[in-house]
């Protein structure tokens, strides 16, 4: 997209496993968002000199020596207002230790839900749910998915998945463009 990574303001990170968080390291003027949860379970594998499931300790060792900006997501909030239109939500723990996404108003495609993990793809949802492989809490994955499945319905959303291939196709890519 032409865009330099040091010309980012904004990064959310929807969790930190290695393929979502991977890179983060080249956003260093950029304030990282993540859960709080998140972030002290992957700061905790690296002072522990542990590799651990889906966390990459070589990535977690760049984004600490990039000296990154990090603005934590607290358990107990329920939401943060990025800017008009965009809004940070609380998946709670479930795939990973601490899932965040995104609300967007979009003009040209409405209310979107940027579910990440929380939902891999729509077979993980409906007709019933379906567990990815990497889960660590299976009780707060099912609230998240039923959090976010309510939302969408109560916003006419359309609900992005972090897996979807098939809905991956639909998506303009940074190729082509972007989404204003
Ligand atoms: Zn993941």
């Amino acid at each position: 997209m032409d865009v330099n990574p040091k010309d980012v303001d904004i990064v959310v990170a929807s969790h930190l496993h290695l393929d979502h968080a991977g890179c983060l390291e080249y956003f260093t003027n950029a304030t990282v968002i993540v859960h709080d949860d998140e972030f002290s379970g992957a700061m905790k594998c690296y002072a522990r000199n542990q590799q651990e499931g889906a966390y990459i300790w070589s990535d977690i060792d760049a984004w600490i020596k990039s000296d990154l900006t990090w603005q934590t997501i607290a358990r107990d909030q329920d939401h943060l207002m990025l800017v008009s239109g965009v809004k940070v939500l609380n998946f709670g723990s479930g795939h990973a230790w601490g899932m965040i996404g995104l609300e967007i108003e979009s003009e040209a495609l409405g209310t979107l839900i940027l579910a990440s993990d929380a939902i891999y793809t729509q077979e993980s949802m409906a007709p019933k749910l379906q567990t990815s492989r990497i889960i660590y809490d299976s009780i707060g994955w099912a609230n998240s998915v039923e959090y976010i499945k309510r939302l969408a319905k109560e916003k006419n959303a359309e609900i992005w998945f972090g897996h979807g291939g098939h809905q991956f196709e639909s998506f303009r890519k940074s190729t082509d463009g972007y989404y204003e």
